[in-house]
């Protein structure tokens, strides 16, 4: 589903050139739950948003759903932002202006996907068939979390990408999303989770570590596959 070889990404600030992403080969299937981990600076974003296609590698091929997206045009990369992968992020990124039910139809809209599924049932069934009519505000922060989560699966994209999603968040609320990503695994979409916090990656079915740009391991978590039950952090 995404096929990553030798990608980098460098960037050149006046004489200083900083390589965000060095020489990167990545490999994730179909319902596979994977975490990537590395502290600040590693390139974590730079990879989500390339796979994302938000941004484009300096050198490198990249391929989403069996499209090569360095070469794809602009209405191409328009479509694949679209109608292949959802993004959730740490701030979740909710219309203020827009009611929970809202937010997820318009990101249906936004894929082309109003009437493929019902958005009062994919807010039910994150937990929050009561608050459809809440405005962000109103909602506290695990629950802003869990609308952005139901406006990404809504559209049915068979790619997630996670950027921090439970940065923001308590333990038993980050918890809560957590399980519901691991669902949308088991679901046979590919969830990517960037996260710095390496208790998070014992749930993950594959562990990616980043540092300074380079994949410094992949593979299963230390230890082996965690339940979400015996997390802590
Ligand atoms: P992480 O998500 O792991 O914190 P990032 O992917 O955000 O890492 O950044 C990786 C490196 O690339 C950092 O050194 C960062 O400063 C640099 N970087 C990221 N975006 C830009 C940009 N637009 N211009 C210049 N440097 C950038």
């Amino acid at each position: 589903m995404i096929d990553l070889t030798g990608v980098s990404k460098i960037y050149q600030i006046g004489t200083v050139e900083v390589r965000a992403l060095d020489g990167v080969d990545l490999r994730v299937d179909d319902g596979e739950f994977v975490v990537v981990l590395g502290p600040s600076g590693s390139g974590k974003t730079t990879l989500l948003n390339i796979i994302g296609a938000l941004d484009t590698p300096t050198e490198g091929s990249v391929s989403v759903g069996g499209r090569d997206i360095t070469e794809a045009s602009r209405s191409e990369l328009f479509a694949l932002r679209r109608q292949t992968v959802s993004f959730i992020f740490q701030s979740f990124n909710l219309f203020p202006g827009l009611t929970a039910l809202e937010n997820v139809e318009f990101g249906m809209d936004v894929a082309s996907k109003r009437g493929v599924t019902d958005p009062v049932s994919v807010l039910t069934s994150v937990g929050l068939g009561d608050r459809i009519g809440h405005f962000p505000h109103e909602l506290s922060g695990g629950e802003q979390q869990r609308v952005a989560i139901a406006r990404a699966l809504a559209t049915g994209n068979p790619v997630l990408l996670a950027d921090e999603p439970t940065g923001e968040l308590d333990f038993r609320t980050g918890a809560q999303i957590l399980e519901l990503l691991i669902e949308q695994a088991s679901d046979n979409r590919a969830v990517l989770v960037v996260t710095h916090n390496r208790e998070i990656s014992r749930i993950a079915d594959r562990v990616v570590e980043m540092s300074s740009g380079r994949i410094i391991s992949d593979g299963p978590p230390q230890g082996g596959k965690t339940p979400l039950s015996e997390l802590h952090w």
